[in-house]
């Protein structure tokens, strides 16, 4: 458990059941509410320095109005409810405090003017939008379909696995640049050949399968450095030090990892001329099934098993089980692995435990940041 897991626990935690009726998850949906919605407020408030181009280009300001509105509503309501239900009132008045401070500043009709949009920013709307989308589909998903029906969605480490999804949406400006620099430098090296407008030019079914393949190829060659090279492995085993697997588990990537890693995936994307919207929807498809294969559901997927990654292939990646060690690298194509002889798929069966050997990376995101560049030797 984080320090962080620690206070939460001491702010919000009781004695009484957490079942639903209880006043518990409608009282952490109103706290969750309540914070978005000052973050919602923040980047009305400051968009020059929270907003990014990307998100306003796409979002239209009705539709980002709406969504305000209906958070610090849902805020409200679902802290009325769980003050309703529960003895110690402390989470249900904490997420109207937020949805009533988010009101008070001007809500969800606050002027939206840009001064100089051009200002280094914060990807606070990003980061807002993509884990309300993601923490409205997971949640219930894994409440209904649980892998691990025993396991809390406030699991220990929840905490971290929230700031490394926190820290790398802010950053994603600086990230972006540094994982792009090189697949730009491999664009311009290649402009101009001839093979490259033929690519660009093929259907774009094909193209998404190609991207697919190139990305995963790429993955499954950097993946299975960062587990062979000790150097390398220190940086990754941030990534394996989750003992439990859910939706935000995924996150839990060293910085070094993510530009690492994703700068090589996306170098051939580039490099080989793809049609920008078969990138585009293969970004799209892995911001889903990155975190979608981490999830803590036990669907049967046995039909897709063959072809795709599913969250019992990538759930062996994590295995602590000795003979799954170094095995499952790719994360889009399974018969990757397969063709390479590092596939590791036991029939019906699930990994008993996850994380490495001994527990040896700490639990805390700073500690974390800083443990592969003290700790020599693999764990
Ligand atoms: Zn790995
Ligand atoms: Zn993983």
């Amino acid at each position: 458990m984080s320090d962080l897991d620690r206070a939460f626990k001491r702010a919000f935690d009781d004695d009484e059941p957490t079942t639903l009726g209880s006043g518990w998850w409608s009282g952490a949906a109103s706290v969750f509410c309540g914070s978005l919605a000052m973050a919602g407020v923040a980047c009305f408030l400051f968009p020059d320095y929270l907003t990014t181009a990307e998100v306003r280009a796409r979002l239209p300001l009705n539709w980002a109005r709406a969504i305000l509105q209906v958070v610090i509503v849902l805020a409200f309501i679902l802290g009325l409810i769980s003050t309703a239900l529960r003895r110690r009132k402390v989470m249900g008045l904490f997420g109207m405090s937020l949805a009533s401070i988010a009101s008070i500043l001007g809500g969800s009709g606050i002027d939206f003017t840009l001064s100089n949009a051009d200002a280094p920013s914060l990807g606070l709307d990003w980061f807002a939008l993509n884990v309300l989308l993601l923490a409205a589909l997971f949640v219930p998903m894994e409440r209904r379909w649980p892998l691990r029906p025993e396991q809390s969605t406030f699991r220990p480490g929840w905490t971290t696995d929230t700031l490394y999804f926190l820290t790398s949406h802010l950053f994603v400006q600086v990230t972006t640049f540094l994982i792009l620099a090189p697949a730009h430098a491999a664009f311009v090296a290649l402009d101009g050949q001839a093979w490259r407008s033929a690519i660009a030019h093929l259907p774009l079914v094909v193209q998404f399968s190609a991207v697919l393949l190139c990305a995963d190829l790429a993955e499954y060659g950097i993946h299975r450095a960062f587990h062979a090279v000790p150097a390398l492995w220190r940086f990754h085993a941030i990534h394996h030090s989750s003992i439990d697997m859910d939706w935000l588990a995924g996150s839990r990537l060293h910085i070094v990892d993510v530009i690492v890693t994703r700068a090589i995936v996306v170098c051939p994307l580039f490099a080989l001329g793809f049609d920008q919207r078969a990138v585009a929807a293969y970004l799209v498809f892995v911001s889903f099934h990155a975190v979608f294969i981490h999830a803590n559901v036990r669907f049967d997927l046995s039909r897709l098993e063959p072809w795709i990654v599913t969250p019992r292939f990538h759930h062996w990646h994590h295995a602590k089980e000795r003979a799954a060690i170094d095995k499952n690298f790719a994360v889009h194509l399974p018969w990757i692995d397969r063709l390479f002889g590092t596939a590791y798929e036991p029939a019906d069966r699930w990994p008993e435990h996850y994380g490495i050997e001994g527990d040896p990376v700490p639990p805390d995101l700073i500690p974390q940041t800083v443990w592969p560049l003290r700790n020599r030797g693999r764990g």
